[in-house]
């Protein structure tokens, strides 16, 4: 009868051990996909960026150029009251005011060519970050297929483990299977472990020999006082 018990928990363990190596080989592949993910959002960092500075260029380029062309309206207005100008005092006011225009306009097409320079280098940069990103996807492509290939079939496998383990645990009596998963749960690693001879196999701590005999000879489950598992005796 308790063989039988045995037998049981013994087989929801293997489950359990192989459902444990699963879930790390699943584990295992997040760290990939992380080093992919930061990889692509570094290329992303940087397009953004250069979009928010080709935007400001833009934007001054584009006033800069309302400017020019609305000061050159008023130097050709100026131009034309040339003619209108009666007096020798109304026609030096006339070319001093010309000339402050046009002074204005050959300093905003000095900086107009420094903006369009600077607008060059952002757009070439923020060209270079996207056939980067182009390049960066199209690389982990093949990548990111075998991860998720791996961890569908991994998925696939842990599933069928689990159901298995459900199966077997309904063999397993309540309360020891109870126990079990408390000391599973609380190790985070194997819980029932054999006799090895005289001591506990996961601590190496030697039992008594009344203790012993309780397993050798019934077939008993106990928990080791030193280091909390369950131990028993491969007959
Ligand atoms: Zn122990």
């Amino acid at each position: 009868m308790l063989n039988e018990e045995l037998e049981a928990l013994l087989a929801v363990q293997a489950d359990d051990l192989e459902i444990r190596g699963l879930e790390e080989r699943l584990a295992s592949l997040m760290p990939r996909l992380k080093e992919l993910d930061q990889k692509r959002t570094r290329i992303m960092t940087d397009i953004d960026r250069s979009t928010t500075v080709v935007a400001a260029e833009e934007k001054k380029q584009a006033y800069l150029r309302d400017k020019i062309t609305e000061h050159k309206a008023l130097i050709d207005r100026n131009q034309g009251q040339m003619d209108n100008v009666k007096t020798m005092r109304q026609a030096t006011a006339a070319v001093a005011q010309m000339d402050e225009a046009k002074r204005i306009v050959a300093n905003e097409e000095v900086e107009l060519v420094s903006i369009n320079r600077r607008l060059d280098e952002a757009r070439a940069g923020l060209h270079g970050f996207e056939r980067a990103l182009e390049a960066c996807e199209a690389e982990q492509v093949d990548a990111r297929s075998q991860v998720s290939v791996e961890q569908a079939a991994v998925e696939g496998d842990l599933e069928a483990a689990r159901a298995k383990r459900a199966n077997k645990a309904g063999f397993v009596p309540a309360s020891l299977l109870g126990k079990y998963d408390k000391i599973r749960t609380r190790r985070n690693a194997q819980a029932a472990w054999p006799l090895n001879g005289m001591a506990c196999s996961a601590c190496d701590t030697s039992i008594p020999m009344q203790r012993r005999n309780l397993m050798t000879n019934g077939g008993g489950i106990d928990v080791c006082e030193a280091c909390g598992v369950l131990m028993y005796h491969v007959g």
